[in-house]
């Protein structure tokens, strides 16, 4: 594969032919976007205005296409469509003992509800994280489940796990200009490990959320005593957030009736919304968060029975 140069008025087009030439070319132009499928970027271009003189399309460079099962998980390029890693995540869900694929099945369930079809075809995972949108559908399964990203820059690798400090602010993340998004690891889940993903919309079908989640709970062996808990919300804050305080608070407990009763108060402290919140529909977000963590409690409940 050569280099493909488009030079128009406003825009110079770049397609590199191999990974090192990307990373040469990010180095050389930082602010440069990278665009993949197009989902993000074209709407901003023509509906916000808003001006990317240097593109790099990166769809076709093997690295960033790849799929490879590890001993923790799944390992996407972040260039893999919707599409492929849902394709993947159902393999996986039909071939492994279902509590190794507790977040596959979260995910897959987050896929259903994600746009139309021709859109899954060509968006990329890679495209919905870094977006950074508030109200991804991706980020709050990812972020809950620990994900790990794997960066790459002229000047070397670094792996960083999907936490509340990856989002530094509205649309942006901790990454450094000069460097892209490699691949993703979505782990397997363990025995005692549970996860679910709930999206609210106004629509079932194809429609942006009002409050999105992922929830992750890990029991103590043979128990059901809580030793970890990570409930990550979106549409609650100008980035995908983690309800850390309930979560710490939680754990040592046992997965009963009480525990539900105060992770339900503990979410109504620390899960608050600015009464002028762009967005509006305050008072039924934050109801939202509640609701969606009761929803989780019954299901991991059931499954405990
Ligand atoms: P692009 O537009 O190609 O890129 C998006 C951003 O990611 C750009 O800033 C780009 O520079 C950056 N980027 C891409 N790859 C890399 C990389 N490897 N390294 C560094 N930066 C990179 N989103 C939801 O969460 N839920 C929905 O239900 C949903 N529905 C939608 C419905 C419609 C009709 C549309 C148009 C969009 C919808 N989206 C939804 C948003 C969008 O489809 C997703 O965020 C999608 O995953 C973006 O992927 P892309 O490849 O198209 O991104």
């Amino acid at each position: 594969q050569r280099q493909l140069r488009f030079k128009g008025e406003r825009v110079l087009w770049i397609q590199p032919s191999s990974l090192p030439e990307l990373l040469e070319l990010k180095g050389q132009y930082p602010t440069a976007k990278l665009v993949v499928g197009n989902t993000e970027v074209g709407i901003e271009m023509k509906f916000k205005n808003l001006l990317y003189p240097v593109i790099l399309a990166p769809a076709l460079i093997p690295e960033l296409n790849i799929v490879q099962h590890t001993e923790n998980g799944i390992v996407f390029g972040a260039a893999c469509t919707l599409t492929l890693l849902g394709d993947v995540l159902r393999d996986g869900v039909r071939d492994l003992p279902s509590n190794q694929t507790e977040i596959f099945q979260a995910v897959l369930e987050q896929l259903h509800w994600f746009a139309g079809q021709q859109i899954r075809n060509v968006a990329a995972v890679g495209g919905n994280i870094m977006t950074a949108s508030p109200i991804s559908d991706l980020n709050p399964v990812f972020m809950a489940a620990g994900c790990k990203l794997t960066l790459l820059s002229k000047g070397g690798k670094r792996v960083v796990e999907m936490d509340d400090k990856f989002f530094a602010g509205y649309r942006r993340t901790a990454m450094k200009p000069d460097e892209i998004l490699l691949s993703i690891e979505i782990p397997y889940t363990r025995k005692g490990q549970y996860f679910s993903a709930f999206k609210q919309s106004p629509r079932r079908e194809d429609d942006i959320a009002i409050v999105t989640c992922g929830m992750n709970v890990v029991f103590e062996e043979d128990t059901n005593t809580v030793k970890d808990l990570r409930l990550s919300y979106g549409g609650m804050a100008p980035t995908t957030v983690l309800a850390k305080n309930t979560s710490n608070q939680l754990i040592g407990r046992t997965w009963s009736e009480e525990l539900m009763q105060e992770a339900c108060s503990l979410l109504a402290e620390e899960m608050t919304l600015d009464p002028s919140a762009p967005g509006g529909l305050v008072l039924y977000r934050c109801t939202l968060t509640i609701s969606l963590f009761f929803k989780f409690y019954l299901t991991v409940q059931h499954k405990l029975a």
